[in-house]
């Protein structure tokens, strides 16, 4: 050993001397004992302190010779589910309700809609996420031929428009049978009825129908709206010429390749009537549920996970929260599709400092992955993610996709209202184990009568005890625009990542880290502060600008 570090000391001193050939520099890197970096393994190895977190390493470079256009960020995120992008939202009362889901599965990802309401509205967010179709809308608003012309300017007043489709019961469903107009209400006393202003020629569309005919229909017929029918001549969506113009297409987006519908995904706990739940969720067209618990390895999830695969043994079980291997071999063995990680690394978390439990989100994000991959089992990175860097990092260290909350959470998608604190638009983003989830205890959403409890209600008011404990807290994060400029924002920025590692897709950087192809580099302290922004007076930090 000491003779071959003498021979290569003595090498080195006559390449001072003498430079050695150019055309020798792959055949004298190839003799170097091993190459630059540490692989995965040594990386794990080198945590002598304690385990790692996603800022205490980074990856080393590759070779670039493809463009950042052409990485595939394809993923499956469960046994079969597959997604063009590796990103979720977060169940959680101010991340994920039907707008952010039909977001952010436009967008190629998947949204998991909260269980902190009733079953009934969590219900009816699943509903709109699969009747969603691009530019259609799917729930109009519908009248009667016995409402009357001052519905219709009420309607205006409140919602802008006056276009409104005239179905026999008022309701959506029912047989189509008018539309009013502006012009049609114009100059009429605001109490006649609609049957004698609408108009009943109509131009209509057989449903199935696709936006480009659509709108070949609309150009054609140079209407404003146009009511899209069933067989029997029921209303079932309207498409808005005003809504074609802001069209935007989805390549990315996650759809049921047999129905061609969104992806949906939700929520549940692990109580007896999380079961009643999940049926009217099933009902509404689920394809993915979540167990929802920050430890996952109890009796109570493994049950649920049993029943579920009995009962609906094509729906998706997402189960979790685990860090270790042993509690992961519990949720595989009860028959997980997928894996969910992370026990006290998000951003509103106390759960390391009140439980004393948790692990380091790297460590742990990579031991749960390098066991379930040995059963085909897909891991999801959930929490403490804050920027592009930690999505590549925990994709690295084995993960299919990366599950957002606060990134996610000052998106206008996510629910809630703006409002202004200290001279900045935020919206609120709180902890689902925060004290104001729990006693709020419902939805931000539509209220409603239930006889299902809510996920707070069932988890902390009909227990005995009398003492609620909290794990997270409740704050407010930044405005960040809309979901649908900042997920292609994160969509690129992790291709041009993997492109600056020399792969050229997700599954090609799992491939290259097991081989040892992809290096690692561990970061000291003082090499976090230089990979950050330092020494400037004062600096503005924009992340993105859309062309
Ligand atoms: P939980 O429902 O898993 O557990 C709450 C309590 O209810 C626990 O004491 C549990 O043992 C008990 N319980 C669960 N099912 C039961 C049953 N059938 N019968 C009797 N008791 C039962 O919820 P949680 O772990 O407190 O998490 C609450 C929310 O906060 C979730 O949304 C979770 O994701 C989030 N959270 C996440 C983390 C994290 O680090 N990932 C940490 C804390 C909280
Ligand atoms: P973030 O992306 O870092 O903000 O973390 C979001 C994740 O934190 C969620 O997906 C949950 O796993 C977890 N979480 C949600 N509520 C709480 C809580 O009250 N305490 C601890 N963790 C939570």
């Amino acid at each position: 050993m000491r003779r071959q570090r003498d021979t290569k000391i003595c090498s080195w001193a006559i390449a001072r001397l003498m430079p050695l050939n150019p055309a020798d520099a792959f055949k004298v890197l190839a003799d170097y004992p091993r190459p630059d970096g540490l692989s995965v393994t040594d990386l794990m190895d080198s945590r002598i302190h304690g385990g790692l977190t996603y800022n205490d390493f980074l990856l080393l470079p590759g070779k670039i010779d493809f463009t950042a256009a052409n990485v595939v960020t394809e993923s499956r995120i469960t046994r079969n589910v597959v997604l063009k992008t590796p990103f979720m939202s977060s169940p959680m009362d101010t991340v994920t309700e039907d707008s952010m889901a039909i977001a952010m599965a436009l967008l190629g990802g998947i949204g998991v809609i909260h269980h902190n309401q009733t079953a009934e509205n969590q219900a009816a967010m699943v509903r709109a996420v699969k009747r969603h179709e691009n530019g259609f809308i799917t729930d109009p608003v519908v009248l009667s031929p016995a409402h009357t012309v001052a519905d219709v300017l009420d309607i205006k007043l409140r919602l802008g428009f006056c276009g409104i489709p005239i179905t026999e019961t008022g309701k959506l469903g029912a047989k189509l049978v008018g539309i009013v107009t502006s012009r049609d209400v114009q100059f009429r006393d605001s109490a006649t009825p609609l049957a004698d202003v609408m108009t009943r020629q109509l131009v209509t569309a057989q449903q199935g129908i696709t936006l480009i005919e659509a709108n070949d229909i609309l150009r054609d017929s140079k209407k404003g709206k146009l009511p899209l029918i069933d067989g029997q001549g029921n209303l079932v969506s309207l498409l808005a010429r005003s809504d074609l113009l802001k069209n935007q297409s989805y390549p990315l987006a996650s759809k049921n390749p047999q129905t061609k519908q969104l992806y949906a995904a939700a929520a549940i706990g692990t109580r007896p009537n999380d079961r009643e739940r999940l049926g009217l969720l099933v009902e509404a067209g689920l394809d993915i549920v979540v167990i929802d618990s920050s430890q996952g390895n109890s009796d109570f999830q493994i049950e649920m996970i049993k029943w579920i695969k009995s009962t609906y043994p094509k729906l998706e079980v997402i189960a979790g929260n685990v860090v270790t291997r042993e509690q992961t071999a519990s949720l595989i063995a009860a028959g997980a599709d997928g894996i969910r990680v992370g026990m006290g690394s998000g951003s509103i978390c106390i759960t390391q400092e009140v439980m004393a439990v948790g692990r380091p989100q790297a460590t742990a994000v990579y031991a749960v992955a390098e066991f379930a991959s040995r059963f085909g089992v897909p891991v999801i990175a959930d929490g403490g993610i804050s920027n592009i860097g930690h999505i590549v990092k925990a994709l690295a260290l084995g993960a299919s996709a990366v599950m957002m909350g606060g990134l996610l959470a000052g998106t206008e998608e996510a629910p809630g209202e703006y409002f202004y604190h200290e001279g900045k638009r935020v919206k609120t983003y709180r902890g689902m184990g925060s004290l104001e989830a729990m006693e709020t205890g419902k939805a931000a959403g539509k209220p409603k009568t239930s006889t299902i409890e809510n996920a707070a209600t069932s988890r902390y008011f009909s227990e005995s005890s009398t003492v609620k404990v909290a794990q997270g807290v409740s704050g407010d994060v930044q405005d960040k625009g809309s979901v649908r400029s900042f997920l292609p924002y994160l969509y690129v920025g992790v291709q041009h990542s993997l492109q600056d590692i020399g792969v050229r897709s997700i599954s090609e950087l799992r491939d290259g880290v097991a081989a040892g192809k992809v290096r690692f580099e561990l970061r000291t302290a003082s090499a976090q502060v230089e990979g950050g922004v330092n020494g400037l007076n004062s600096y503005k930090k924009r992340l993105f600008a859309a062309t």
